[in-house]
């Protein structure tokens, strides 16, 4: 029998955890931890709560979830309920899933003023994770800045420039739509430091701004590459550029020459303004005693790198939002790679029995897929070295040992059954046409998971 431990319910979690069973099948017992009441992770409370076909793969994760040989443990932190170490004596194996839930920081002067955020907590925010249910953002200005050119700062724009009406359907918590419909916010400037084709936003997404109710993507014409140099691209970012020349070309006033202005275009029967800013680079994040504008340098791109052309201009604005990345959160006793923000390894092998999976890996790229091939990849591993114990196994004591010191030290952990009551729970409580409201205190998740406790 192998013993396995996760840390980290969200994809990459239940992706090993898939792999797991796929290797092993019942000569396995696995136990995914997470220091939340609730499973899911980047699905629950990264994804945005307007794509919900994307959270639709929870599903599978459930499926996971449900097997005999699998089992959830919430509401246990690693690190202070219980040590690596002491996780590494019960279980074969210990897989880090912990993803990167940090914000990375930009650095500037001005960085920590009210209402500059980073999209951590912006997205956990109006996604109802409990650590940033209290950020309550100031939308009472015309100006919002997102910083970043990948799709967290599509992700925000999006939900900054939608109508109450466009989040029917949608998971988005009751705080934040609320905020949200009372928001003034009409212009939304997206810096990006560097040019159109160094984009990292996929073009489903870009597309998205196309569609919206209200708003209207603008991108200046004058920062468009000539067309012919798209043809280098590969596919996506070709499809990424049509979306962004399209931009250029819907203010009105641009040509294939990449003349006009976006300043100068129409923006017919929309009143919110979506403008890309392209070779921007913020440098200092303005304002006394809350923000008020951001100061910005003009960039040109040496060997792809930008550059400070020492021209500067300020951006007025009353809230800031930077979607620069993201790291890992530290364990202790576990090795760091500083640079990369994430835990350091050698293709996912930390030290004997303790291991790294998906963003805790590899850092935070790619889409929710590229974790299965990853969680399939690290399975393989572990399976080359505890793989050969034979059917004696290691002898390590596995779940029987987990609950035998969780019982010492009164840890009262959330299973799987019980989650699905804070669900059940969720979605009787959801607004109409609302998946869902999800619960933004932990303290009422463990109240449906555990309600003897909570009445005794
Ligand atoms: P990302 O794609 O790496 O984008 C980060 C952006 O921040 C880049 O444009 C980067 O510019 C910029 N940046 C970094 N440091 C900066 C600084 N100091 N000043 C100014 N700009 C800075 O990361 P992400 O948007 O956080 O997304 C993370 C991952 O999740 C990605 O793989 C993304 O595709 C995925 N995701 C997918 C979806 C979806 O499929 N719907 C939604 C959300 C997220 P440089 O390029 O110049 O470094």
């Amino acid at each position: 029998m192998r013993h396995i431990a996760i840390v980290g319910s969200g994809p990459a979690g239940y992706y090993t955890a898939e792999a797991a069973l796929k290797q092993w099948k019942d000569g396995v017992r696995v136990d995914i931890f997470d220091s939340s009441p609730v499973p899911f992770g980047l699905i629950r409370t990264g994804v945005a709560p307007d794509h919900q076909s994307i959270k639709s793969v929870a599903r599978r994760y459930e499926t996971t979830a449900l097997s005999e040989n699998v089992r959830f443990v919430g509401n246990v932190m690693v690190g202070r309920d219980i040590s690596i170490d002491e996780l590494r004596g019960l279980y074969d194996a210990v897989v880090l899933a912990t993803g990167a839930p940090n914000d990375r920081r930009l650095d500037l002067p001005g960085e920590d003023l009210p209402n500059v955020f980073g999209s951590a907590s912006f997205v956990g925010w109006y996604n109802g994770h409990p650590q940033f249910a209290e950020l309550h953002p100031d939308f009472a200005h015309d100006t919002a800045v997102v910083v970043g050119n990948g799709n967290v700062a599509l992700d925000v724009a999006r939900i900054l420039a939608k109508s109450g009406a466009e989040f029917e359907g949608s998971d988005i918590v009751a705080h934040a739509l609320t905020a949200l419909e009372a928001s003034r916010i009409r212009r939304i400037v997206i810096l990006g430091r560097r040019g159109p084709h160094q984009v990292t936003m996929t073009p489903k997404e870009l597309g998205e701004l196309a569609k919206l109710s209200r708003a209207c993507p603008r991108v200046d014409p004058a920062d468009l590459p000539p067309l012919a140099e798209d043809a280098a691209l590969d596919p996506g970012m070709r499809k990424t550029m049509g979306h962004l020349r399209s931009f250029a070309m819907a203010g009105g006033s641009a040509n294939d020459n990449g003349t006009g202005t976006a300043d100068d275009a129409p923006c017919p029967d929309r009143d919110v303004r979506i403008e890309f800013d392209f070779f921007a680079a913020p440098r200092a994040i303005l304002g006394t005693d809350r923000v008020e504008g951001v100061e910005v340098e003009r960039t040109r791109l040496v060997d792809g790198k930008p550059v400070g052309t020492g021209e500067t201009y300020h951006v007025p604005a009353g809230i800031v939002v930077a979607c620069i990345g993201y790291q890992t959160s530290r364990i202790p006793d576990v090795p760091y790679d500083e640079q990369g923000g994430r835990f350091a390894n050698v293709d996912g092998r930390i030290m004997p029995g303790l291991y790294c999976v998906g963003w805790a890996r590899r850092g935070p790229t790619g889409t929710i897929g590229t974790n299965r091939p990853d969680g399939f990849a690290i399975v393989e591993k572990i399976d080359a070295d505890v793989g050969a114990l034979g059917e004696a196994g290691s002898g390590k004591a596995g779940r029987p040992g987990f609950d035998a010191l969780a019982a010492e030290r009164g840890i009262d952990y959330v299973k799987f059954t019980e989650w699905q009551k804070i669900d059940e729970a969720e979605v009787a409580n959801a607004r109409q046409g609302a998946p869902r409201e999800k619960f933004t205190e932990v303290d009422r998740m463990i109240a449906k998971a555990h309600p003897s406790i909570q009445e005794s």
